[in-house]
């Protein structure tokens, strides 16, 4: 589902990606840790076209992101087949992001209204459905800023599967939460996972890392240190820069 083949990423002369190498199989989770600036929101935010890559290949479902193929040429993507692209990747950041001034339901609805121009029956339809699987069916007419932090980082879920991703990209979606919201959202993300969704997860949680991922990949300075099966990369690290990690963070 997500292919990257040595993509490299610089800000002006500060290189973020040195050379990143995954591949993330249909209905596979891949957990991403790492610490603190080495690369891992920026290696997301090139799969969703928030930032270009300067240098390898980055592909979902088989197709090149942000440029299409032509013998050994690469052209830029018109914008509309951008909008496209990146309408098939769900995304949930550490902030919920919802619009304040827009009910729970509303928020759900508005991109498949406006960028995928569904019917409001459809899409108020396809809503009411992942409250229900978020577990807030009675939430659907109130404002965020009525709701938990854990409540609206849920709505958040549900707003992004409203689009139908084949991949969702969480980047550290528990780490503004109060401790004791964390386990809320987890369960919901435990449950895609075992619907078969295609997630990639940047997070700190080491115990969701290790039941709920198929794979965990560690970054550090731009590049993936090590990655492999939770059960071997958690217990049996084997690079001196992913034991030092963990030895921080469990
Ligand atoms: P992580 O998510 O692993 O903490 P990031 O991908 O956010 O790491 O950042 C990696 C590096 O890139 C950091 O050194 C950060 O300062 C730098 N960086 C991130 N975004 C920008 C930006 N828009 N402009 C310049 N530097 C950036
Ligand atoms: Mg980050």
């Amino acid at each position: 589902m997500v292919c990257a083949q040595d993509v490299h990423k610089r800000y002006g002369r500060d290189e973020v990606l040195k050379g990143i190498d995954l591949d993330v199989a249909p209905g596979e989770v891949l957990c991403l840790i790492g610490p603190s600036g080495s690369g891992k929101s920026t290696f997301l935010r090139c799969i969703n076209h928030l930032e270009k890559i300067d240098a390898g290949r980055l592909s979902v479902d088989g197709e090149l992101i942000g440029y299409r193929e032509r013998g050994d040429l690469l052209y830029e993507m018109h914008e509309r087949e951008v909008c496209r692209q990146r309408a098939s990747i769900g995304m949930v950041f550490q902030r919920f992001n919802l619009f304040p001034h827009l009910t729970v339901l509303e928020n759900i609805i508005e991109a498949p209204l406006h960028v995928k121009r569904e019917s409001k029956a459809e899409a108020v339809e396809r809503a009411r459905a992942l409250l229900q699987r978020v577990g807030l069916r009675e939430k659907a007419d109130v404002y965020p800023s009525r709701l938990s932090g854990g409540q609206q980082q849920r709505v958040a879920i549900a707003r992004a599967l409203a689009m139908q991703p084949k991949l969702m990209l969480f980047d550290e979606p528990t780490s503004a939460l109060d401790p004791e919201l964390v386990d809320e959202v987890l369960a919901v993300m435990r449950g895609l996972a075992e619907d078969g969704m295609t997630m990639i997860v940047v997070t700190h949680e080491m115990a969701f890392a290790r039941d709920a991922g198929h794979k965990i990949a560690f970054m550090d300075g731009g590049v993936i240190v090590e990655s492999g099966p939770p059960g071997e990369v958690l217990s049996r690290p084997r690079h001196e820069r992913t034991q030092a990690f963990l030895a921080r963070v469990i």
